[in-house]
């Protein structure tokens, strides 16, 4: 009888689910390409944590997992990194060939050293079974170039990101790290095999997603937006675990000491704080925060500018004491009090915005026109206050239509649309808004705004 049980126990070992790379029309060479440029995109935009004891901790994490997984999937040309973001939200990301960013969120929701290990060999599996670029070989009809940007545009968040991607490509981005419970599954199973070579028990990695599930309270984490449940996590990584010897453990007592190293370093930052200090998004979803409130006093434009990007689809200087307001498909830059509450509906008396729309036409002056009456259309009071003028923007053709209407604050408003093409054919807008009696004083500020777009996507 005992003979077989050990004979069933030997089976159940090589009973190892076996994970293939899904289908990929890309080279391992265009993954590490697209995933340089996205990353380079991500730090700028994010809070990156540059402390030697975070980084080689996390460092000596990642290389014991790449270390134990299979050779067949790393490929030479892979550039691995492991990054620490000081982001509050429980989010770990990867992009395709290898640049890793672990949020601070994630490693303090972390209970033991396992735990962010598991969510590490987790991403660490999207990355070896390519499945950011098997998600673009399913997606039809676009180019190597919008990757990166697409990539980064759905990383850095629904706000301004969510523009940015739709600016190279519409809809790509925000599903390319977006992957499917099948994807899921695979990167689990794969996870777990790897955890289990480098010495760490998988069912640390199930935990781990049972503590991301806990803190949702009724809203779903980042991570779990992306990395869909499967369903049955638990228990079929609790089954592959079963089916393999864990390897000896490797000799760490570094997770509470870098627990600790956290807790010295400035406060964690929220996704909606890198909203507001602009460059960043909103981090997703709901009406931005109102800057102040309408009616008050408005201070002039600061004589002093900035530079703000808008991800890798253009770069701006606005007055430094401008405050960046993201929504899905613009960016707003505004003074204190000039966008909040007015009588139930949220304006805009002062300030810039920035965006990208739909073209409905090939023809400039007709796309033109479609935007121009949409933004009649939600303004009623608003009207067309002279012929539309050729101008430049960024370089390129472009037409300046002005409008009047009724501000907010009392009077007159003007507001003037820039508008010209992108390189794939959707339109980009300037617009800017100032109560007639202060245009004057808003004049140079909207001209400097104006003359230091840069467009970058070609
Ligand atoms: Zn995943």
């Amino acid at each position: 009888m005992a003979w077989m049980v050990a004979a069933i126990c030997t089976v159940v070992v090589s009973a190892q689910t076996r994970v293939t790379p899904p289908r990929n029309k890309y080279t391992p060479e265009q993954d590490v390409q697209i995933g340089r440029e996205a990353a380079a995109e991500v730090r700028q935009e994010y809070p990156i944590i540059d402390d030697r004891q975070i980084d080689g901790y996390l460092d000596e994490l990642g290389r014991r997992l790449i270390a134990a997984a299979p050779a067949d999937l790393k490929h030479p040309a892979f550039e691995y990194s492991f990054t620490p973001v000081n982001l509050k939200e429980i989010n770990a990301f990867a992009l395709p060939g290898g640049p890793m960013f672990v949020n601070r969120g994630m490693f303090m929701a972390a209970s033991a050293e396992g735990e962010v290990v598991g969510v590490m060999a987790h991403e660490l599996a999207h990355v070896l079974l390519r499945h950011g670029t098997a998600n673009a070989t399913k997606a039809q009809g676009f180019q190597l170039g919008a990757l990166a940007g697409a990539i980064a545009g759905a990383v850095i968040g629904g706000g301004w990101g969510e523009a940015i991607s739709q600016g190279s490509q519409f809809g790509l981005g925000t599903w390319l790290l977006k992957y499917s419970r099948d994807y899921e599954k695979q990167a689990d199973l794969l996870g777990a095999q790897i955890m289990a070579r480098a010495g760490y028990d998988p069912r640390d990695l199930a935990r781990m997603f049972e503590t991301i599930q806990k803190q949702a309270n009724g809203t779903p984490p980042q991570w779990l937006s992306s990395h869909p449940n499967p369903g049955n996590r638990s228990r079929y990584i609790a089954e592959e675990a079963s089916t393999f010897e864990i390897g000896p453990r490797p000799d760490s007592n570094g997770f509470a000491s870098t627990k600790r190293r956290f807790d010295t370093l400035p406060p964690a930052k929220s996704m909606a704080d890198m909203g507001r200090e602009g460059g960043g998004s909103s981090g997703g979803g709901g009406a931005p925060a109102p800057v102040g409130r309408i009616g008050e006093a408005v201070p002039a434009p600061s004589r002093q500018y900035r530079t703000a990007r808008g991800g890798q689809l253009f770069r701006v200087n606005v007055p430094s004491n401008w405050i960046a307001v993201s929504s899905n498909n613009s960016v707003k830059f505004v003074p204190q009090n000039g966008y909040g509450e007015s009588r139930g509906q949220t304006v805009l008396t002062h300030g810039v915005e920035l965006g990208v729309a739909r073209a409905s036409s090939r023809d400039l002056r007709q796309a033109t026109g479609t935007l121009v009456q949409a933004f009649l259309q939600g303004n009623p009071e608003m009207r067309i206050a002279g012929e539309s003028q050729a101008t430049r923007l960024s370089n390129r053709t472009a037409i300046g239509t002005p409008l009047v209407g009724r501000s907010a604050v009392g009077g007159t408003e003007r507001v003037a649309v820039y508008t010209t093409f992108l390189a794939d054919g959707n339109l980009f807008y300037y617009l800017t808004v100032v109560p007639e009696r202060e245009a004057d004083a808003y004049e140079v500020a909207f001209n400097r705004v104006g003359q230091s777009i840069r467009l970058n996507d070609r």
